[in-house]
């Protein structure tokens, strides 16, 4: 009875025992369980079919799914590189133990999470269970990188331009210098030092006002003070001095200088020596004049002859005479004229223009130049709407610029189409417009119109003949008047020359 009530007795404690040995199991698991489940650390479960069957709170909280969302699905549809899950998974299955494995993973949000994963297999009794994955969140570290090769490739990429801007500079035969708004020259490169024969050395740090011809200097402030409004000057043409003091003339085109908060700071400047060009230029206008010059006589006394016979034979009844005649005079007239446009720019070149300036009535003035341009043209209308107005200028000329207008508008419209001149009164000037139905010019054009020897390279044109002074004459003209030409045109739109000039 003794021994049987011990046994009972020891079993007794055996189960208290293992109570107690349950309870304080039961402890540990649900302690471990809370740990691995709030562990910081991202862990899954994937089993063998690659469907996540287990995922902690962290690894939802990295991605942003919920339980739900997460787990049940298969992994790879949360990798956005779809070669590796199936290189990882491939690699599991054969029994490999992953470290540090480089991933991509697709958040709720859309953004990529550059993760690193090591991972392996739990088997029982050799038996695929399931994998147990570690994620390392590493997308700041990858970004940082990122950030760090895109500035590298923009360091790079800004040292080549440099390197090929310098030697641009240093290659250029044009000099290309700098200098601040006080004239210092900050740099200079070494066509610069070829042109002006100063040395980087000895120039930098040094005034531009040592470049300067006296004359100039005016000038050289109006310029600076637009280039301070923040204008860019291209091709303006002036002189500068060498070391030597010998003059050269230059073509500039500058640039306001600005930093990074937007401020002009100085100035770049590049320089071309165009001495040779003026002097070929000047060699050739001096050509033409003279020859102008010397065929003047001889073709005035022609038209005088003409003329005289012209009226002899008007007396008679010999009509083919006299078209001959008068197709001769029409012909002779236009040599005139274009030998007065070539003695009128090489006057201009030489600034020896003179105004005969008096008082003269506008409408009178142009219904004598329309009338003469119809003696010779019947190919277009020309309608005039004009107010009267006393004017005062030098009137031969302007009459110059009425038919140099009206004969442009001729020439490059077509025949029959309709040519008007109007003149409005506007606040104590009169404004004076010629209008045309033509071919119409580029505003690309449009910029360089009005200089000397410029002509449009468009194919309706091509048979157009002139000299592409015409306009040069006009701008010109108006200049010496205190006035400008202007135009408002666009390609198969018709062109409208207009002017303004102070009434009486
Ligand atoms: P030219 O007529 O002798 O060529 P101009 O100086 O008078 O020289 O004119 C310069 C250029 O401007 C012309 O070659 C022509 O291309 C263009 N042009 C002038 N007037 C007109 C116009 N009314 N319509 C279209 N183009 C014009």
């Amino acid at each position: 009875m003794n021994h049987s009530m011990e046994t009972i007795q020891h079993l007794r404690d055996k189960i208290a025992q293992y109570e107690i040995r349950e309870k304080e199991m039961a402890i540990r698991l649900e302690e471990l369980t809370d740990f691995i489940e709030n562990a910081s650390i991202p862990l899954h479960w994937v089993d063998g079919q690659g469907i996540i069957i287990w995922a902690n709170q962290a690894e939802l909280d990295a991605l942003g799914y919920t339980k739900e969302e997460y787990i049940g699905a298969p992994i790879s549809s949360f990798h956005a590189d779809p070669e590796t899950i199936g290189d990882i998974l491939k690699r599991l299955v054969n029994n490999e133990t992953l470290q540090n494995y480089k991933a991509k993973l697709k958040c709720k949000d859309g953004s990529i999470k550059h993760v690193l994963i090591s991972s392996n297999v739990r088997r029982k009794d050799g038996k695929f269970v399931h994998t147990r994955c570690f994620t390392r969140d590493i997308t700041e570290i990858v970004k940082e990188q990122e950030r760090k090769t895109e500035l590298i490739r923009m360091l790079e990429e800004s040292e080549m331009q440099l390197r090929m801007a310098t030697d641009i500079v240093e290659s250029s035969y044009d000099a290309i210098i700098s200098k601040k708004l006080d004239n210092t020259i900050t740099s200079w490169n070494s066509s610069a030092e070829e042109m002006f024969g100063y040395t980087a050395e000895e120039i930098i740090n040094k005034s531009t006002l040592l470049l300067l011809p006296e004359d100039l200097v005016e000038e050289e402030q109006e310029i600076l003070a637009r280039l301070k409004r923040g204008e860019r000057l291209t091709h303006f043409e002036t002189r500068r001095i060498t070391k030597e003091r010998k003059v050269l003339d230059v073509s500039l085109t500058m640039s306001p200088i600005v930093d990074a908060s937007g401020h002009i700071t100085g100035i770049s400047k590049i320089i071309r020596d165009i001495t040779e060009k003026k002097l070929e230029e000047q060699r050739k206008n001096d050509f033409v004049a003279m020859v102008s010059h010397e065929l003047k006589t001889p073709l005035t006394s022609i038209l005088s002859y003409i003329q005289l016979l012209l009226s002899k034979v008007k007396k008679t009844d010999d009509s083919f005479g006299i078209q001959m005649l008068t197709r001769t005079e029409i012909q002779a007239k236009r040599m005139v004229n274009m030998i007065n446009d070539f003695l009128n720019v090489a006057r201009l070149e030489e600034a020896k223009v003179h105004l005969s300036n008096s008082e003269f009535e506008l409408t009178a003035l142009l219904q004598e130049i329309i009338h003469e341009i119809q003696v010779t043209n019947t190919s277009h209308h020309i309608e005039s709407d004009c107010c009267e107005a006393m004017l005062y200028g030098d009137r031969d000329k302007i009459g110059q610029v009425f038919t140099n207008l009206i004969s442009n508008a001729i020439k490059y419209s077509p025949i029959g189409s309709t040519i008007l001149i109007r003149c409005e009164l506007v606040e104590g000037a009169v404004k004076i417009s010629v209008k045309d139905e033509g071919v119409g010019i580029s505003s690309k054009d449009q910029e360089k119109l009005f200089e000397r020897f410029y002509r449009v390279d468009d194919e309706r044109i091509k048979n157009v003949s002139g000299f592409g002074i015409g306009l040069y004459l006009v701008s010109e003209i108006l200049r010496y008047h205190n006035t400008k030409i202007e135009v408002q045109s666009s390609i198969g739109a018709g062109s409208i020359f207009f002017f303004t000039l102070p009434l009486r």
